[in-house]
């Protein structure tokens, strides 16, 4: 693997597209085992999840739902500033056992209010299914069940992450060259 350009900014590799892979089906078989006759419903956090749900999912072995949801950011009017309210949320999870698939936890304030908002329809259990986790940048308290990798406090692209709406076609992880 080398170097890419993606719209105006260099990238070298990070995670190769075989350790990825190998780590999403590491996770498969522990929720397989742990999730076992909970029918869990699977919501796919979009847009960045999308890579990766469907390589997790296709390892998925257990009686299973799957669903899509989005975060819709806007700009509140009140002094609380960004506000994202959760869209697609058209399955019943009253009393379901969820798993949260989300591309990366950063500060962590994306997932707080997906849980809190998921939490207003009475689930029987929330999980958490990140690909990427920066430890050091998490500011609020979050535990992710499933973890593929931690990373650095560095900005990624590829398999399902974008750089303005770009390199999300990527099948490995790539990391922004420091200058
Ligand atoms: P948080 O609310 O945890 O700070 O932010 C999570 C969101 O920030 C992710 O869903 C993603 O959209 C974006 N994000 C954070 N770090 C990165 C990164 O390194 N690369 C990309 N492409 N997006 C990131
Ligand atoms: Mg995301």
């Amino acid at each position: 693997m080398s170097e890419i350009k993606v719209i105006d900014k260099v990238f070298e590799p990070s995670i190769t597209a075989a350790q990825i892979q190998k780590r999403v089906s590491e996770l498969a078989v522990q929720i397989n085992r742990d999730m076992v006759a909970q029918n869990p419903l699977f919501l796919a956090v979009l847009n960045g999840s999308f890579m990766f749900v469907a390589d997790l999912y296709r390892h998925i072995t257990i009686e299973s739902e799957i669903s899509f949801v989005k975060l819709a950011s806007y700009d509140g009017t009140s002094s609380t500033g960004v506000v994202n309210e959760v869209i697609g949320l058209n399955k019943d999870i009253k009393g379901r056992n969820i798993v949260i698939v989300e591309d990366i936890i950063d500060t962590g304030f994306t997932m707080q209010q997906m849980l809190k908002t998921l939490a207003e329809h009475h689930p029987a259990s929330i999980r958490i299914c990140t690909l990427l986790q920066k430890p050091d940048k998490l500011q609020v308290p979050i535990k992710a069940d499933y973890v593929a990798f931690n990373i650095p406090n560095l900005f990624v692209v590829g398999y399902g992450l974008d750089y303005d709406q770009q390199g999300r076609n990527l099948p490995a992880i790539y990391v922004l060259k420091e200058d």
